[in-house]
């Protein structure tokens, strides 16, 4: 056995965590630049606390998914700032790792965007980075790259380094109890496909595994009694923890063909990230299982699908395709929409394959795609 595992990030979980934040902070240095969704005033509240331990905080909100203009706004607002404050979702936690990550650095944040940019190092590290997600989740309080979108090339690409782990994550449950119904459904199918995906992708390991497990188990559970009652602390307790287990374990080996698909989804549509995995995961479980089944018919992943129908079946027995309906099923009881309701047709088809191919999430899958195959998954999630 040879794996490799790494994270920086100091880690504290559980209901009402926020509290540590007044205490760790001043740490870190007495100017603070706080990235957070459009509303700011719920992070105005629960971050009161660090005025009185002597931290000055400068707001910056952003509405919907960060872009590369985003970033280069919020960086000139961390000019006088020691750290930046993620609080808010994936969003507002990927906006400030990356803006921490491009103020002390000159150039465009696009010279440091992957696919599309140049991927180029960084002269100097990141200002130190705090991640407070309010929603289960991404994972991105424990993941080493930033999504920013880009309007005119209408597709998204990550800012990647180990030196943008953040310095610390507060996961506080209790922060997610006001999330609406269709975010906590489509939040909590990321968590879920972003559990699927790096267990059976090419770079997992056994250590990467035991997350998964462990978070599929959770998760499978706890979302629909998260979705049923957003009051239901164990269940936001539990899609918290499973959230987290998800970040770790992508950031350690990698992602899939749903997340390939969800990079130019999402730079083609405004819909949430969540809500555009999760429209595609059944499709692209179907087809792995059977391009697996037909040229890679001893994978060790298609033992690893038979787990995942095991867990979201109750049956041991489970064939790796009963993973398939139960995602469906599981997507129908959310109300997740298809791709058709964010306002996609078949005429994008051919333009999101050819820029899934290229995603960086692709390469991870646990076998190569045709071209053909991508083009099935796309119709079938329409
Ligand atoms: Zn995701």
């Amino acid at each position: 056995m040879r794996f490799e595992f790494a994270t920086a990030t100091r880690i504290i979980f559980g209901p009402g965590k926020i509290s540590e934040l007044a205490g760790l902070a001043p740490a870190f240095g007495n100017h603070g630049l706080v990235v957070t969704g459009v509303n700011a005033d719920r992070a105005k509240q629960h971050l009161s606390a660090l005025e009185s331990a002597g931290i000055a905080c400068r707001y910056f909100s952003i509405a919907g998914e960060p872009t590369i203009d985003t970033v280069r706004e919020g960086a000139s607002a961390a000019r006088y700032a020691n750290f930046v404050i993620g609080f808010g979702g994936g969003s507002a936690v990927d906006a400030a790792k990356a803006i921490a990550a491009v103020a002390p650095n000159s150039g465009e944040p696009l010279d440091y965007l992957e696919v599309i940019g140049q991927a180029r190092p960084f002269e100097n590290p990141p200002l130190p980075f705090i991640a407070i997600p309010t929603t289960a989740g991404t994972g991105a309080e424990v993941t080493r790259n930033a999504v920013l979108g880009s309007p005119e090339k209408r597709v998204k690409a990550s800012i990647r380094n180990p030196l943008m782990l953040a310095r610390l994550a507060i996961v506080d449950p209790d922060l997610t109890l006001a999330v609406p119904n269709s975010v906590t459904a489509a939040t909590g199918l990321d968590t879920l496909t972003q559990l699927i995906e790096p267990y059976v992708s090419s770079r997992s390991n056994p250590f990467t595994d035991l997350f998964c497990v462990e978070g599929l188990n959770r998760a499978i559970d706890a979302l629909p009694k998260a979705y049923a009652n957003g009051a239901d602390r164990l269940a936001r307790t539990e899609m918290a923890f499973a959230s987290l287990l998800s970040g770790l374990a992508l950031a350690n080996a990698g992602l899939g063909v749903v997340h390939g698909f969800a990079a130019p989804l999402g730079g083609l549509t405004n819909a949430p990230h969540g809500a555009l995995c999760a429209a595609v995961l059944p499709h692209g479980t179907a087809l792995n299982i059977r391009a697996l089944r037909e040229r890679a018919p001893t994978h060790p992943a298609l033992g690893k699908y038979a787990r995942i129908a095991a867990l979201l079946t109750q049956d041991q027995n489970a064939a790796p395709e009963a993973a398939v309906t139960a995602l469906a099923n599981l997507c129908d009881s959310l109300d997740i929409p298809s791709l058709r309701a964010h306002g996609l047709n078949a005429n994008d088809i051919p333009g999101i394959v050819e820029k899934a191919a290229a995603a960086s999430s692709m390469k991870a899958n646990p076998i190569s795609l045709t071209a053909n195959e991508l083009t099935e998954i796309l119709e079938r999630a329409l």
